[in-house]
């Protein structure tokens, strides 16, 4: 087919692209099955309190083990549901999957929080947030055991149905995360407006921050800019111990990577609960002793 190239220029024929769409194709037809199949699994990530290393919830991540293909990555086939009308569908089983789980948890003695990615298109559902309560009830769950996580910038994409979601989402008593913040072009008013109780610091910042005299400056911003709006500041994709070092100096609230643990199973998070460390051979050793 015709199509414009990276420079502008028409090309008639890119076989690349045909090859691509007929990928896209295939992977949305197999995506529709996916869930009856049993395809999909959420794996669990902890965050922990900065000051005394505790997990204190542990957010839900996405997985797709396509029976040809192998593991497909959520920044693959999310926005492959979103265009293909199936992302509804898909985060109704995430909420009510995390919701399983953690009512597991409660069941367990566990208190622990579950936090869920929301995409772009389940923001502008109507009943998202009636669809999170009926889940949470149903469960015997409380709304503040429970976090939405919104991206910046699909937060400031609708900047006001976004605003009357997020209003929505916490009188209901949920916690409403920003994340991925920095990367998104937010205006600082409309940040003000949101109803949000926790900033997550993008993994972008933290990554650069033992070598970036520019990251540490942005990242310490961020963090005095979130806990001047009274919001829990979270530093996500920590994996050293001199990230975290900088990230507790600066007075983040807590801490989330692989430094604490690679997203788990729930059976592999209740374990390491249990014994206080990560026990499972992907997981880096949690330890008391990390100072
Ligand atoms: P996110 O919500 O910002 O999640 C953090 C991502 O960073 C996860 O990738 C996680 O595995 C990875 N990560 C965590 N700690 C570290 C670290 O220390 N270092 C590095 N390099 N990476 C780390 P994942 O699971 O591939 O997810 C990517 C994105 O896909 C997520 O970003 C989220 O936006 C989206 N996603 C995942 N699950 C869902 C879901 O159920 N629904 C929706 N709508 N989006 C999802
Ligand atoms: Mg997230
Ligand atoms: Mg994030
Ligand atoms: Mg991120």
């Amino acid at each position: 087919g015709a199509g414009l190239n990276g420079e502008g220029k028409v090309c008639v024929y890119d076989p690349a692209f045909a090859e691509e769409a007929r990928a896209q194709a295939f992977f949305v037809n197999d995506l529709r099955a996916a869930v009856e199949n049993k395809e999909l699994r959420l794996l669990f990530q902890p965050k922990v309190d900065a000051q005394s290393l505790q997990i204190t919830a542990a957010e839900a991540l996405l997985r797709w083990q396509h029976p040809v293909r192998g593991n497909v990555a959520p920044a693959v086939f999310v926005p492959m549901a979103e265009s293909a009308g199936l992302m509804g569908m898909l985060g109704r089983w995430v909420i009510e999957e995390s919701c399983r789980v953690a009512a597991s948890w409660r069941a367990m003695g566990l208190r622990m929080r579950v936090a869920v990615n929301i995409s772009a298109l389940q923001m502008q559902e109507e009943d998202l947030v009636d669809h999170i309560a009926q889940c949470l009830e149903r469960h015997g769950l409380q709304p503040n055991r429970f976090t939405c996580e919104i991206t910046e910038s699909v937060a400031m994409q609708h900047t006001d149905t976004a605003t009357a979601t997020f209003e929505r989402m916490r009188s209901l008593g949920l916690h409403v995360s920003i994340d991925d913040f920095g990367t998104g072009y937010s205006s600082l008013a409309a940040l003000r407006r949101l109803p949000a109780s926790e900033l997550k610091v993008d993994r972008a910042f933290v990554a650069d921050l033992e070598h970036s005299e520019d990251a540490r400056s942005i990242a310490a911003s961020i963090v005095s800019l979130g806990k001047a709006l009274n919001l829990k500041v979270v530093a996500e994709g920590v994996e050293t111990q001199g990230q975290c070092e900088l990230l507790m100096l600066m007075g983040c609230d807590e801490l989330q990577g692989f430094l604490f643990s690679k997203p788990i199973s729930a059976e592999e998070m209740t374990g390491m609960i249990n014994s206080g460390s990560a026990d499972g051979p992907e997981s880096l050793p949690f330890s008391e002793s990390l100072f």
